[in-house]
């Protein structure tokens, strides 16, 4: 059987590997911003070590807006150093992964009594390319209201009075945390899920290691830690409550946000809006994709279980009342959603502020213990925090003296091409697809479904086309054969551990692809348990927790209005 490093069937034996080794970093979290540490901390030479409690992704970084952006409402806020950054990070995240980080185009309409006016629109994108440095062919574009419908004849007429397009990226959030967990891995970190941290150890007062558990098979395990970094998200408070040493006042205020994904039919926008919603001005995104359309957000503060935010129905009513509005034609109802997805903002906490008024920037907490946390921040700044939170590690670590820290490597990840990523060019990863799509042309392959693989997994493709000739070549149905071998890369390459890490969080089809799956699922679950080795019982129980997932992104369809 295929044991590659990064494989569910190797899990176990990293587990064994780590508790026999001393690692100088050792990183609680498996989002985006502990996988942005991993590999930044492994490529400059720490021994790292990356834990996560469920599956990596779980938390808030599979449930945003899956967005690369500036962010042009913090320029309203005016955080223009967090527009600043963020905005020139997106270039190079694009750089480093085009196959998952794809130029988009985004369409702000301007209309009657909306927050701004025609000139203040077109300056504000005009400072937000500024302060980003986008290149000239993709600056801002004001139109006016004809040019504006003509883009998008369902937008509201009457209030109309044209429009700015600008560009952004849209990615898949949680492919984005795994290609930087295997690249991390691919230099010599160990990244592990369902890896919890469940104690810290302590040698005079200062943290030396923790004991984690394997929650799959219920093990606990020691590990020696010269560094410690919480990089929890919306949990970074626990861990920080966990620790001995009394925590600063500094605390985190989550505020959770909603999206719901209705057919594209329903919707049928041509690109990615941007809009206010009438009445309390919060800005909401509609972005067609994959053949439906989803929307969002919400902005609520959130004060129950940080383990299971849900979507409830006013919040999926606060958001097509918005898009109604905008879009008087859709109609769209409650019955029309096909999917939703929750997740929690791990914000610092200011007080007096409301949720929209909350800063998004990251900051660090020092414990007394040792313990670093890194809360706030986004997606799109993921790199630039590990940069200054592997800084930070460095800097302690070499107070110890040790001369293995003196020659450490300055921070590389702007240059690092992540797994799947290696295009120099647009030119050069259009080519690649068109490429692989005609080669799999004949030798029967569906020529769609392989450029919809391209943008998932990149040069990574090479590997599920040829395993689907290797093992599936018997399975006549094209498109399942394929399907087959993208679940075995999962499986061997990306630590899928049951269906849910597959179906939700390494190719997003709960979220867009949802009324395919009730065929295709139990197949599925017959091909892991063949390749995991699971009993009748652990296949039903994988099936039981994905048929309950299945179920709850739209469970609030039959809840009251209110909670
Ligand atoms: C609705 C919404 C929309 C958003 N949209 C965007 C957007 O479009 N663009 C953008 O740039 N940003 C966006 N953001 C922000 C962005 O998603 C977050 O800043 C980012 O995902 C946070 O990542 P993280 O790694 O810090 O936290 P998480 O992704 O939550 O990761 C923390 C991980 O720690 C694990 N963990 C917890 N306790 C333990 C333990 N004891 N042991 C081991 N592991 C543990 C959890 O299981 C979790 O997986 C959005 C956020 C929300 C909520």
């Amino acid at each position: 059987m295929t044991k590659t490093i990064f494989s569910s069937l190797h899990r176990e034996a990293l587990l064994e590997e780590a508790q026999s080794e001393h690692f100088d970093l050792v990183i609680i979290g498996g989002g985006i911003t502990g996988a942005g540490i991993a590999l930044d901390a492994v490529s400059r030479g720490l021994k790292t070590l990356l834990v996560e409690k469920k599956d990596f992704a779980w938390g808030t970084s599979s449930r945003s807006t899956k967005l690369i952006h500036g962010g042009l409402r913090y320029l309203k806020q005016l955080e223009v150093k967090l527009v600043r950054e963020v905005g020139s990070e997106r270039a190079i995240v694009h750089k480093n992964a085009r196959h998952i980080v794809i130029p988009e185009k985004m369409l702000l309409p301007i209309v009657e009594g909306g927050e701004l006016g025609k000139t203040m629109s077109s300056l504000g994108l005009w400072v937000y390319d500024y302060l980003a440095g986008v290149k000239k062919k993709e600056r801002r574009r004001m139109l006016n209201k004809a040019a504006t419908l003509k883009r998008e004849p369902m937008l509201r007429q009457d209030i109309l009075k044209g429009g700015g397009i600008y560009y952004e990226y849209r990615t898949d959030d949680a492919r984005l945390t795994i290609e930087n967990l295997k690249s991390a891995n691919e230099r010599g970190a160990k990244c592990i899920n369902y890896a919890e941290a469940t104690s810290f150890e302590y040698t005079n007062d200062k943290i030396s290691g923790l004991k984690i558990r394997d929650t799959i098979n219920n093990t606990t395990y020691s590990i020696n830690a010269n560094k410690i970094v919480n990089a929890t998200g919306p949990w970074v408070d626990d861990l920080r409550k966990m620790d001995s040493a009394k925590p600063s006042n500094k605390r985190l205020h989550l505020t959770k946000g909603i999206h719901v994904v209705v057919p594209h039919k329903k919707l049928p926008i041509k690109q990615a809006v941007y809009f206010d919603v009438e009445g309390d001005k919060r800005m909401i995104f509609a972005i067609p994709r994959e053949g439906v359309t989803y929307m969002g957000t919400t902005d609520t503060n959130y004060k129950q279980q940080t383990d299971s935010p849900q979507t409830m129905k006013d919040d999926a009513q606060y958001v097509l009342d918005a898009v109604n509005q905008m879009f008087p034609s859709a109609h769209l109802s409650i019955d029309d959603i096909t999917s939703s997805w929750a997740g929690l903002r791990p914000l610092i906490h200011e007080e007096g502020k409301s949720p929209s008024e909350l800063s998004r920037k990251d900051e660090i907490f020092y414990s007394s213990s040792g313990l670093i946390s890194i809360a706030g921040g986004k997606l799109t700044g993921y790199r630039k925090m590990a940069e200054r939170v592997v800084d930070k590690v460095i800097k302690e670590l070499k107070k110890s003296h040790d001369k293995r820290y003196d020659n450490l490597k300055a921070c590389t990840t702007a240059q690092i091409r992540l797994s799947g990523g290696n295009f120099d060019s647009k030119r050069a990863l259009k080519t690649f697809v068109s490429k692989r799509s005609g080669e799999v042309k004949q030798i029967g392959l569906g020529k769609k479904s392989v450029v919809k693989l391209a943008y998932k997994y990149g040069t990574n493709l090479d590997i599920i086309v040829d395993k689907a000739y290797e093992l599936y070549a018997n399975v006549s149905d094209a498109d399942l054969r394929l399907h087959l071998a993208e679940l075995w890369y999962g499986i061997h390459y990306e630590m899928c551990n049951n269906l849910c890490d597959y179906l939700i969080r390494r190719t997003g089809r709960l979220y867009f692809e949802r009324d395919k799956l009730q065929k295709i699922y139990p197949l599925l679950a017959d091909e892991m348990a063949k390749e995991l080795g699971w009993t009748e019982l652990q296949k039903t129980e994988a099936i039981s927790e994905f048929e309950q997932e299945y179920e709850a992104v739209v469970a609030f369809k039959n809840n009251k209005i209110s909670v």
